[in-house]
């Protein structure tokens, strides 16, 4: 983190809403220390309403709802496209509900125009399901989503940005984020923001002001849940390395049947690809499958160095698949990561527990609907309660422990590992992100704490953008 020293040093140059470049704010660029790295930043600091950092399932709906308010806003994201797992891990298959509000404006996109099999897919159904198994191509998540990045006059997208750290004010034990810095051609530049939403996946934001957070397999104890591990022993979900098979050679026959443990989808197929089906599958012939390539096991997802110990083990791991599917007359194209399930969680004034999610909690500051099993890699939970019913995310699950000028979103909000485990699917995840953005814009905008934004206009708000009307239609019939 940026200490109190160093940030007030950056802070003589004021805040400003919206885009302001130190030229006018002072007449001269400002020489920011940083407590991390002694190099002189010569990138102007940059002001914004709202700094988003992450643009996968849920920065970007974030950005997105929070520009719309009228927030100007800022998208960082680490990798040179926005897009997250879908595009950098290929999880390009879409699990749980609600798709609603922007998340579903996307899906309705990749349809129309994206479709696998060359045809726009009308079935997108009630609740946004169009009932089959499907994916799209990571490289059409790219398009679709810088389109919409694109339409939004208040938004700007800056990728290629790490952040590398976050600018904080320390009050009494309690956190006051103000921004973050972000490494471009090894120099530092800092972004300050009203508002800074951690949708990295991995917390860093939250992390690196010192928020507390949470990591791994707690004890069923430590949150009073009836399902988990009696003794916990901190473990996260495996990594898995995806990979995109696609025919290249004219008569090839995709090899299923020699593949060893990999499960997979063909575009288009109602179920996964299962040996019994070879005759099914082969007549099909759909030319490009997408596959959970294979699993490994990290320690500490937080550690790049670790994680990317991790993938070159996979690599070893996937030799057999791949010279079998080569052999086929199939390239095989692997994800550019490995795909993290977990990582980091941010407690918050609330933690999701996985009690709620078997009762279908439907909190008082409920800012988003959920709907998914409780798939938490590696544990048994009995079927019983495992698919359970929809239930609420709280608002108290987006703010963390003792900080301002922060909300999370995407798979880190606050929540135990099980309750975790269904609310990490990308639906969810976007609409968390949408709340999270309407609430940072509202904040921003009427220069209130994130804490004392009116909870019933922010719920009002949400309802009118359709993120409800999945609970509400379920009610009805
Ligand atoms: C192998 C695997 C299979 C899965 N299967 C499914 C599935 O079938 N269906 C489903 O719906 N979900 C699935 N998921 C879950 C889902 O994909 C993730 O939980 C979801 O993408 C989380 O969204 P997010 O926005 O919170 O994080 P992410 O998707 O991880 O996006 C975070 C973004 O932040 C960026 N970032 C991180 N650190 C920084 C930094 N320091 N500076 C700037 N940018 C940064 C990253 O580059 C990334 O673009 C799967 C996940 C994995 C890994």
């Amino acid at each position: 983190m940026i200490g109190r020293r160093n940030f007030l040093k950056a802070a003589g140059i004021g805040v400003a809403a919206g885009l302001v470049s130190p030229e006018l704010a002072l007449g001269k660029t400002p020489i920011v220390q940083s407590a991390i790295d002694k190099k002189k930043s010569t990138y102007e600091d940059l002001y914004f309403d709202v700094a988003v950092v992450g643009a996968g399932p849920g920065g970007i709906p974030a950005a997105v709802a929070a520009a719309r308010e009228g927030a100007k806003v800022v998208l960082i994201e680490e990798d040179w496209a926005p897009g997250g797992a879908p595009v950098d891990m290929f999880v390009t298959f879409v699990c749980g509900s609600p798709r609603v509000g922007i998340f579903r404006e996307m899906i309705q996109q990749l349809n129309a125009k994206h479709d696998l099999d060359g045809l726009p897919d009308p079935s997108f159904g009630e609740a946004g399901y169009n009932g089959m198994t499907h994916f799209w191509h990571p490289t059409s998540f790219i398009q679709v989503i810088q389109k919409m990045i694109e339409a939004e006059s208040n938004l700007s997208l800056m990728c290629g940005a790490p952040v590398v750290d976050t600018i904080v004010e320390k009050k009494k034990g309690n956190i006051e984020v103000k921004g973050v810095q972000v490494m471009r051609n090894a120099m530092l530049q800092n972004i300050y923001a009203k508002v800074t939403i951690d949708a990295t996946g991995t917390g860093l934001v939250s992390a690196a002001a010192g928020c507390e957070f949470m990591y791994g397999n707690e004890s069923k104890s430590d949150f009073n849940e009836s399902v988990g591990l009696e003794v916990g022993d901190g473990k996260v979900q495996p990594c898995t390395w995806m990979f995109i098979a696609q025919k290249i050679k004219r008569d090839a026959v995709f090899p299923l049947d020699k593949l060893k443990g990999s499960s997979g989808l063909a575009d288009g197929e109602k179920d996964w690809l299962k040996k019994d089906r070879l005759e099914e599958i082969h007549t099909a012939d759909k030319g490009i499958y997408l596959f959970w390539g294979t699993t490994v096991k990290c320690k500490k997802t937080y550690d790049n160095s670790e994680v990317a110990a991790a993938q070159m083990l996979g690599l070893k791991q996937l030799e057999h698949n791949i010279r079998i599917i080569n052999e086929a007359g199939f390239s095989v194209n692997l994800a550019p990561k490995i795909g993290v399930r977990e990582c980091r969680r941010i407690k918050g004034d609330y933690v999701i527990t996985a009690d709620d999610i078997i009762n279908g909690v439907m909190p008082d500051d409920k800012v988003a609907d959920a709907h998914y099993s409780l798939d938490a890699w590696g544990m048994q939970i009995p079927e019983s309660v495992k698919h359970g019913p929809p239930y609420g995310i709280p608002y108290r699950a987006l703010t963390p422990l003792k900080t301002e000028g922060l909300l999370t979103a995407g798979r880190i909000i606050s929540g135990t590992k099980i309750a975790h485990s269904s609310y990490r699917v990308q639906p969810i995840c976007a609409v968390i992100g949408e709340a999270a953005g309407t609430a940072a814009a509202m904040a921003a905008i009427q220069n209130k704490r994130t804490r004392d934004i009116d909870l019933k206009d922010l719920q009002a708000r949400l309802d009118a953008k359709g993120l409800f009307d999945y609970t509400k239609n379920r009610k009805k019939k």
